[in-house]
């Protein structure tokens, strides 16, 4: 074994319950009380020098929240069902919340500012870095109403979005179904479980005898579902309003830097290219042996096998050599990167016993490094999400010596360096694909984010944009959203889907229509997609490929997407020949994996 499968997080604080910890803590909100007091104090007056200061003390502050954040999740990742680090969370959500106080103060001073006044601070040399999240900043807090009555909207949201939001999670741990394995045995799954199982049953009468359970498990809670979406949803409703935010999108689409005629034509071409899949899962319909050429919502990520072949397992050293070779190709600081990440124990990715399932990067601002956390079991699959984590590691890599809040990209952004990481892997290994029965297994398990992306994610995106316009009007029974749910499926898959196969609860099942943090948790991740995609397009054709990605990434949380795109890859977001050219890419797989598979 030439690397360490065992991360070094003791750098960051010795444990849990160490006084370092403890005393980061103490420092972390005593910052708090010295804040507040500095951004009170602040007038129009003041020296540029002086207000850029408790800029700076905010993004200090910021820095170190993160970082015992991510010491944290780090520990709670390797201990996964150990309680100590709960009480050490909550008080971390205290910190945060009084740290969101004085940010709003901040954006409130720099609202009051005088439209001159905040040109002159804005144009200081000192503030260039930061100048657009100041400008951005501003306009944000322009809409707050005063401070009594923000105070008392997000106390009542405690009770209102963020209890609906909890309530979901505590009605979804409470359910459970039954269903019949391949070995005809009854097994009874929680609802988690069940969702894990039904990506990779392999037996097709399991896999749909578990779907029909799934369905009918989440039809049982489906008033309870309701009550809750519609609440929260209304809650939501109710904020915006107060806030003179007539629009449910202008929200979401701010959050991501994004224009509404950017994800117009974002989702135009999108479906304007689904024909594609609809031939491919046809195909995969016949290779999982259903009886139609249409497939039922359990097959779309269900591993086509083909006979006579069994996947390889790799080894962990030769899996990063691939990763350190293959970035290599497409830039020497990206290969250099990460084998300096296999090489100082910056990935976690033993598998054993007690830790969390998944995998993430967090970056830790004290250190200026990443860690990378993930259990590696020697599939494709895990050389990806290595490959994945550590496209987000190099993201963080390029943009440390910068402020922090530059930094803090949008959700639609998050995923390009990642993604990216992971199409030059995934490509890779297709290529370096030994048999015909290896490129197929790979391409399919590679086809799973495009369909995905263009299908399942834009069905959801269908039922929220609807059910939101609808929830303006008033509540919606569960028949209603059944419907509603329905008809986005069917217009999503445009075909791909059996009339059985739709999953009419998917509006219940899913977790992502209830998160209280974020609104619409689903077209930030057909961006993120297609707009790396559209890069991975773009970086064939560049001489300095290499330069050109770093001056994009290191823009990425200063600047709309708009500007981004033009900025760096010359392109209008608005028009659709770059979302095009993105499924273009995609369109080459599909046709590789019809022709290698036509006489099976
Ligand atoms: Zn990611």
């Amino acid at each position: 074994m030439t690397y360490s499968q065992n991360w070094n997080i003791d750098v960051v604080f010795p444990g849990i319950d160490s006084p370092e910890l403890n005393a980061a803590f103490k420092t972390a909100a005593d910052d708090n009380q010295k804040l507040a007091k500095t951004i009170a104090s602040l007038t129009e007056q003041d020296e540029n020098s002086k207000i850029l200061a408790a800029a700076d003390s905010l993004q200090t502050l910021e820095g170190k929240l993160g970082t015992i954040g991510f010491y944290l999740n780090a520990w709670r990742s390797v201990n996964y069902g150990k309680a100590e680090a709960g009480p050490k969370f909550d008080r971390l959500s205290k910190i945060d919340i009084d740290y969101t106080a004085q940010k709003q103060a901040w954006g409130k001073f720099l609202a009051a500012l005088s439209d001159k006044r905040f040109q002159s601070l804005s144009a200081d040399e000192k503030a260039q870095p930061i100048a657009f999240i100041l400008n951005e900043t501003r306009q944000q807090a322009a809409k707050l109403l005063d401070d009594n009555t923000e105070k008392l909207i997000n106390e009542f949201q405690v009770d209102a979005l963020h209890a609906w939001s909890a309530h979901y999670d505590t009605l979804s741990a409470g359910l459970s179904t039954s269903y019949t394995d391949a070995k005809g045995q009854k097994q009874t799954v929680s609802a988690g479980q069940a969702l894990n199982l039904l990506d990779g049953i392999k037996d097709k009468d399991a896999r749909a005898d578990l779907m029909k359970h799934y369905e009918s498990m989440w039809g049982k809670a489906e008033n309870l579902s309701a009550d809750t979406l519609n609440h929260l949803a209304g809650a939501r409703l109710t904020d915006y309003k107060a806030h003179g935010i007539n629009d449910y999108l202008e929200k979401p689409l701010e959050l991501n830097r994004l224009s509404r005629a950017s994800l117009t034509a974002m989702w135009n071409t999108v479906a304007k290219n689904e024909g594609m899949l609809v031939k491919f899962f046809a195909r995969k319909a016949k290779l999982l042996g259903l009886d139609s050429d249409q497939i039922s919502w359990q097959d779309q990520t269900a591993p086509v096998q083909v006979p006579g072949y069994e996947p390889r397992t790799l080894s962990y050293d030769d899996t990063a050599n691939f990763i350190v070779k293959n970035f290599s190709k497409y830039s020497a600081k990206m290969g250099a990167f990460a084998k300096h990440a296999f090489e100082n124990q910056w990935i976690e990715s033993e598998d054993r016993p007690g830790k969390q399932p998944g995998g993430w990067d967090e970056s830790i601002p004290a250190l200026k490094e990443d860690r990378i956390f993930l259990t590696f079991t020697g599939s494709v699959n895990d050389a990806a999400t290595i490959a994945h984590e550590l496209g987000h590691a190099f993201h963080s890599r390029v943009l440390y010596d910068l402020p922090q809040w530059r930094q803090n990209y949008a959700m639609n952004v998050a995923e390009t360096a990642s993604t990216f990481a992971e199409a030059v892997i995934n490509t890779a290994n297709v290529e370096a694909a030994k048999t015909d029965a290896e490129k197929i297994t790979l391409l399919d398990a590679k086809m799973a984010n495009a369909t995905a992306m263009f299908m399942n994610i834009r069905a959801r995106f269908i039922f929220e944009n609807n059910f939101y316009k609808a929830r303006q009007e008033g509540v919606l029974m569960p028949a209603q959203l059944n419907k509603m749910m329905v008809d986005a499926q069917k217009e999503a898959f445009a075909g791909a889907l059996s009339d059985d196969g739709v999953h009419p609860h998917f509006w219940t099942s899913k977790l992502h229509f209830y998160i209280d943090d974020v609104p619409f948790y689903n077209f930030p991740y057909t961006f993120g997609y297609l707009f790396s995609l559209g890069i991975f397009a773009w970086a064939q054709k560049q001489t300095d490929f290499e330069s050109a990605y770093i001056a994009l990434l290191r823009d990425t949380a200063n600047m709309s997407s708009e500007e981004l795109a033009k900025k760096h890859l010359g392109v209008d977001l608005t028009q659709p020949d770059f979302w095009q050219a993105g499924a273009d890419l995609i369109k080459k797989d599909v046709d590789e994996f019809l022709r290698l598979t036509e006489n099976i």
